[in-house]
């Protein structure tokens, strides 16, 4: 050993059905470079019988496993310096695992790897050919008698006295069935893709400034101003330019929505048959904006009702919108909230936007009355008793219409009046003209006393004033044509 320059250590592995192990070989390269190998030590095991589950290259990993250990206890324990350490196994499915990684595989698979690769790194592992492998003789078994002359068992493969191992990477491509046999082992993953376009800025601002539509366009004009260069002619912002920081958010929604729309447009002028916003009409305007075309073109409305902009109704865009016309109009009803927001956009599904907006707001659930339900009393008796139809009657009169007796000069104009009659029993309701407010008048139009039975009718009076009685009087007569009798109550 003092006159070797250099010493190598190199390990074999191998595993049968019935056994597996690995051994170890030191090997020299003296000052004349002549190279001598000779077995340090061996270890072998019996594979555990009954478990089903373990397949050959299973096999193979765990007797890498037990070559790593081996490895390790050896450079523990030996205070010679090995100026390289290598490990060889015939399996190329175990190398595949050793070389892919221990997070790649499952749990069996993966233990093991981490194992072998935190005592020896992976770049350290080698394939061997078969016939070449010491360890062989393990995983197979030997007669002592065998074993004797065996030049492979104890010095280790002939190639290794003449391997140049700075210069040589033995290395063994996978077959179809030995890759399925990786594949197997692999462990299935969850794949999370970050998609990012190249408007997420845009996205993030209206996002950010969420409900604050003012802040989120002066903000933007700044950024305008600023990105342009422009002569700054008051430390304060125009109206142009706020007009022009919501055009770029308008079109940024408008171009993430509705793209093929717009391509449609620019290239054949009007969008496909099958498009949801075909009935609007939409066009683009000079500065490239979607709006709707409708059918007000001839209207005297401004240029911006006539031809709103058309807007999707999912959008962030949309909702700060809502939200902040919603408080320019005082906390409005969704109704005069679309229409205040109609004023200049066309929000596809507007209906329903409105409405969620009027709902989410604070505001509005805090002050919104709630309703009293108080309990009804009893039920009169005169609408639970079964009677002929406008017995017990309801009675008011309309408010008046001007009558003119003729159609000549000096007629003449007096009030008209419609009498409602409202059956009690089975909510009949019957009208009548009546000519004037009389107690006759009534009397000659009502549909019972003027009927030709004989039953007794009953009316419950609404308006005292109506017939010019008391609120305590009553009215007796006698229809003397019908013989029928009526009550005033
Ligand atoms: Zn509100």
């Amino acid at each position: 050993m003092r006159q070797t320059s250099r010493v190598y250590l190199h390990g074999y592995s191998d595993a049968s059905e019935r056994a597996m192990g690995a051994c170890l070989y030191i090997r020299a390269i003296g000052g004349c470079g002549n190279t001598s190998s000779h077995l340090l030590c061996a270890k072998s095991k019996t594979v555990p019988i009954g478990n089903g589950r373990t397949t050959l290259p299973r096999l193979e990993l765990c007797a890498a496993v037990t070559l790593s250990r081996l490895i390790a206890n050896v450079m523990k324990a030996n205070p010679i310096y090995f100026h390289e350490v290598r490990a060889f196994s015939d399996s190329t499915v175990a190398l595949a695992w050793i070389h892919g990684g221990a997070s790649r595989w499952k749990t069996f698979v993966a233990n093991r790897v981490a194992e072998i690769t935190t005592i020896l790194p992976a770049i350290n592992w080698h394939h061997v050919d078969r016939h070449s492998n010491p360890a062989d003789v393990i995983s197979r078994g030997a007669l002592p008698e065998q074993l004797i002359n065996n030049s492979l068992w104890w010095h280790g493969p002939g190639w290794i006295k003449s391997l140049n191992t700075d210069e040589v990477t033995l290395t063994c491509a996978l077959d179809a069935t030995q890759q399925r046999q990786v594949e197997r082992e692999q462990r299935s993953t969850a794949v999370a893709c970050l998609v990012v376009y190249e408007n997420q800025f845009i996205d993030d601002m209206l996002a950010r400034y969420y409900p604050n539509l003012q802040l989120l366009l002066r903000i933007t004009a700044r950024m305008l101003r600023f990105s342009h260069r422009e002569q700054r002619v008051s430390n304060r912002l125009m109206p142009q330019e706020i007009e022009n920081a919501m055009e770029v958010y308008i079109r940024h929604v408008q171009n993430q929505h509705y793209q093929q729309e717009i391509n449609r447009l620019e290239r054949k002028g009007e969008v496909n048959r099958s498009s949801s916003l075909r009935q609007l009409k939409p066009y683009l305007d000079e500065r490239h904006l979607l709006r709707v075309g409708g059918r007000l073109q001839l209207s005297e409305l401004s240029y911006n009702t006539k031809h709103p902009i058309l807007l999707p109704r999912h959008s962030i865009l949309t909702a700060l919108i809502l939200h902040h016309e919603h408080h320019e109009q005082l906390h409005c009803d969704p109704q005069s909230l679309l229409s205040a927001v109609r004023r200049r956009f066309w929000i596809v599904g507007g209906t329903s936007a409105a409405r969620k907006t009027c709902r989410s707001c604070v505001e509005c659930m805090r002050a919104r009355p709630t309703q009293l339900h108080q309990l009804m009393g009893q039920i009169p008796v005169d609408r639970l008793a079964p009677n002929p139809p406008f017995s017990i009657t309801g009675i008011n009169y309309a408010k008046p219409v001007n009558i003119i007796n003729r159609r000549t000069r000096g007629a003449t104009s007096s009030k008209g009046y419609k009498a409602l009659f409202v059956c009690f029993c089975t909510r009949a309701v019957h009208l009548e003209a009546v000519s004037d407010l009389s107690t006759s008048a009534f009397i000659a139009h009502s549909p019972v006393l003027a009927a030709d039975t004989d039953c007794r009718a009953e009316f419950t009076r609404t308006t005292l004033s109506t017939f010019g009685e008391q609120p305590e009087s009553s009215v007796n007569y006698t229809n003397t044509s019908t013989k029928s009798n009526g009550t005033i109550k």
